[in-house]
């Protein structure tokens, strides 16, 4: 699976964005077009198929590229994603570039499209009356508040039910532009908005181009996205503290079914979809011990980072495999976070040995047994300690390895499991022998593990079901391998500072991927 680097994320942007306005501000223009050649009078009929086309390529965009960059396509989007850190500064300049590039692009699109007809029927470019601009100001800002509060409610908080931003998102947009519309033509978008313009400038229409009314669009909306920003954090959803108790329902089966992208096999006894499984386990709290609360927090991150990318551990199971391993994963860990909720253990021990339970005995294939031992030798060794030092944490961690290889007699460069545990304890321990602290230890664990099985797409498998194809298992990486990497990564956010990496921000946030 390619590597998503930051310049293939701004290609998504920029593409995502072009799209946006090729279809969006495109159909506007080409819904002009009509009306003028056939003297219809504009009503909400038509109103109303411009907004269907906006929310057509929204949905269809963010299914595109939701698991590239995000597809914030929107720079106000971006704006206020940054600002409450589900997305990384570092990438906002690069964004919010790509975005205003993919709208000038994209209206460039629609004049190779349509042509001077496009031109005359004004090109998808906005305005509003002028001396309005105080309702044209109200308009778009309380229009991209409302789109942008429903991208935080259904894409970044990992309460909201699992895979719906894909429509409610786009169903916002729907419903604003056929309020707005009529006031500002609803650009909610600053990209949306000056792409258009500039296109039209460039290809010489640019007389009644109105560039006085550019701060309202820009002011409204960009303000609009990080007073959303704000409203959402009063709802109590951006920066949970550690104060904050997730809700019983934290935890959710999101129901993908597996059946879609592996091999047709339905999974054996599979939880109902959309099951939900409580979990009264508290938020992680950042100290530098381990404790029953923490490692309790971990399994439920662990669980719900495998629940959300099932599918992807079941694709690459197809490839060398059997098309099974998301889901006896996600089978395994929604028992493990029932059984923890229904005997409520006390010692970090404990639950680590309950987690190994509920492996082994809802588990079937090659993983349940390994990662049931190794979850159960890890409780073993921790015993009855009720706070647990990152060394010995580390130690239970190094022993859950030992009872894996012991029992798969794997060793690291046969493509498994082992090879991205390996790495992973060899970084823990280093960075504690060197002074480090748990969240430290954790993160370069998280970032060996992530290394260890991208590291498996160059080897053949020796162990378990992807050796029976020999050298065609080169090439790919091991489903395996990508598991562990998931629990580490869960790792790393239970124990780190501020709730772990934040890539993969927007509208995707939830298929988050070591
Ligand atoms: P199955 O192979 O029975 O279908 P899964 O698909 O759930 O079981 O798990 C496959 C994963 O198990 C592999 O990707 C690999 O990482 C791991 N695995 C298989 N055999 C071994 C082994 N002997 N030692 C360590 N890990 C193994
Ligand atoms: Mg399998």
């Amino acid at each position: 699976m390619a590597e998503v680097t930051r310049s293939r994320k701004l290609a998504a942007e920029f593409l995502g964005t072009a799209a946006l306005v090729v279809c969006g501000p495109g159909t506007a223009a080409a819904t002009f077009m009509i009306a003028k050649s056939s003297g219809v009078a504009f009503s909400m009929a038509q109103l109303g198929i411009i907004s269907f086309a906006f929310m057509m390529v929204i949905i269809a965009m963010i299914y595109t590229i939701g698991h590239i960059s995000g597809c914030h396509i929107n720079p106000a989007v971006t704006l206020a994603l940054t600002v409450a850190r589900k997305a990384s500064w570092s990438d906002a300049p690069g964004y919010l570039a790509a975005q205003f590039a993919g709208g000038i692009a994209g209206a460039f699109a629609i004049w190779a499209i349509l042509g001077k007809p496009g031109m005359d029927a004004g090109q998808g470019v906005l305005s509003y009356a002028p001396g309005n601009a105080g309702h044209a100001f109200a308009a778009e800002l309380i229009g991209t508040f409302l789109l942008v509060l429903v991208v935080f409610g259904s894409a970044t908080d990992s309460r909201a039910t699992p895979g719906w931003y894909g429509l409610a998102i786009p169903s916002i947009v729907f419903s604003v532009i056929t309020v707005v519309g009529p006031v500002t033509g609803a650009a909610l978008n600053p990209a949306r908005y000056l792409g258009p313009m500039i296109a039209t400038a460039a290809l010489g229409g640019g007389e009644g181009l109105l560039w006085g009314q550019v701060p309202t669009y820009f002011i409204a909306t960009f303000l609009a996205g990080l007073l959303a920003a704000a409203a959402y954090a009063f709802l109590g959803g951006v920066g949970q503290t550690s104060t904050s108790r997730p809700r019983r329902d934290e935890y959710q089966s999101n129901g993908r079914s597996e059946r879609d992208h592996g091999s047709g096999r339905p999974g054996r006894d599979d939880p109902k979809p959309g099951r939900q499984l409580g979990s009264s386990s508290a938020a992680p709290t950042k100290a530098n011990t381990v404790d029953a609360r923490t490692v309790r927090a971990w399994i439920v991150a662990a669980a719900k980072l495998v629940v959300d990318n099932a599918h992807l551990l079941t694709h690459l199971d197809a490839v060398i495999g059997d098309a099974d391993h998301g889901v006896n994963m996600r089978r395994g860990f929604q028992a493990a976070v029932m059984m923890l909720e229904q005997t409520d253990p006390s010692t970090p021990g404990e639950v680590l040995d309950i987690t190994g339970q509920a492996f082994m005995a809802n588990l079937g294939g090659a993983a349940g047994p390994l990662y049931g031992s190794g979850f159960r030798q890890a409780g073993k060794t921790l015993g009855n300690e009720v706070d647990v030092s990152p060394a010995r944490f580390g130690a239970a961690l190094s022993s859950a390895l030992d009872a894996i290889q012991e029992l798969g007699a794997a060793v690291e460069g046969d493509k498994t499991m082992v090879d991205a545990l390996g790495p992973a304890i060899r970084a823990y321990r280093a960075v504690i022998n060197s002074g480090g602290d748990l969240a430290g230890a954790a993160r370069a664990a998280a970032e060996a593990a992530a290394r260890g099985q991208r590291a498996t797409a160059g080897m053949q498998a020796r162990k378990g079901r992807a050796s029976y194809i020999g050298a065609r298992s080169i090439g790919h990486e091991d489903p395996g391998a990508a598991s562990t990497a998931f629990i580490l990564h869960a790792l790393a956010a239970t124990v780190g500072a501020s709730g772990g990496p934040t890539s993969g921000g927007g509208f995707m946030a939830a298929r988050r991927r070591p």
